[in-house]
């Protein structure tokens, strides 16, 4: 189970880009998180992912609170997670080809022995013929590149999927052939999936489940938003 409990996260503590907001994912169920662009849900979905530690509530992994993360969370934590971001670009090293772009999380977590293999296995399962893998990311269109950051979140097996605008940038097809291969990889393992989006067709489509960002937090969206109490002048 992955539960956020009244969490409050953001950039400065002053003015939280998310407060006081809670959401629960059971195994292998699939969560659209639905909210206006900028409310803060790649912030929830980043704290849920152990990518940004919150200033405030807690995050439970199967029952278990969560005290680090980043870099200092404990590895088998770090790796139940797969991470799919909106912008491919921004999430792969320019200078790999996408093989090494997919095998990445096996030579930082020691299984060198299992890439080949791995990613041939992977290449296939998000549609990457064997020509592309030897190109770096500027020689691949958005839809490739997400393909290879898709088949790199699921090498290591996560027993969590977070996808973060994941078919944003990307054409009809492609978003139906990557949400498709998130599905199968579900049914075949059990995976949980939080899906952050402002699709609202799509996600209601994808998922069990679909909740909007006013029903996870206490505080409103956009504009209505509190500001911080500043000092008044003397
Ligand atoms: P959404 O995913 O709903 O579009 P985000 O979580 O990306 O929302 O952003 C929430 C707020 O936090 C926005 O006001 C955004 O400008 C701000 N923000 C996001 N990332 C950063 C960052 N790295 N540094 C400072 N502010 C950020």
């Amino acid at each position: 189970m992955l539960e956020l409990r009244a969490i409050t996260a953001g950039y400065d503590r002053r003015a939280p880009a998310v407060r006081d907001a809670s959401l629960t994912v059971a195994p292998g169920e699939a969560v659209g998180l639905l909210g206006p662009s900028g409310c803060g849900k790649s912030t929830l979905a980043r704290v849920a992912a152990l990518l940004h530690r919150p200033d405030a509530g807690t995050l439970l992994l199967d029952g278990t609170p969560v005290r680090r993360w980043r870099h200092r969370a404990p590895r088998e934590k770090r790796t139940a997670f797969g991470v799919v971001f909106q912008q491919p670009r921004l999430s792969a090293d320019p200078r790999l080809r996408l093989t090494d772009l997919i095998a990445e999380p096996l030579r930082a977590t020691g299984r060198r022995e299992a890439v080949p293999e791995r990613v041939a296995e992977l290449a296939g399962t998000v549609g990457l013929t064997p020509d592309l893998l030897t190109r770096r990311p500027h020689e691949v269109s958005d839809g490739q590149l997400q393909r290879a950051c898709l088949a790199r979140a699921l090498v290591l097996r996560p027993r969590w999927l977070i996808c973060d605008e994941m078919t944003a940038m990307l054409d009809a097809s492609t978003t139906a052939a990557l949400v498709a291969v998130v599905e199968d990889y579900r049914a075949s393992t059990g995976a949980g999936l939080l899906a952050v989006g402002h699709d609202q067709t799509l996600l209601h489509r994808w998922c069990d489940r679909t909740v909007h960002w006013d029903t996870v937090t206490s505080a409103p969206t956009g504009a209505a938003r509190p500001q911080p109490k500043r000092m008044s002048r003397p």
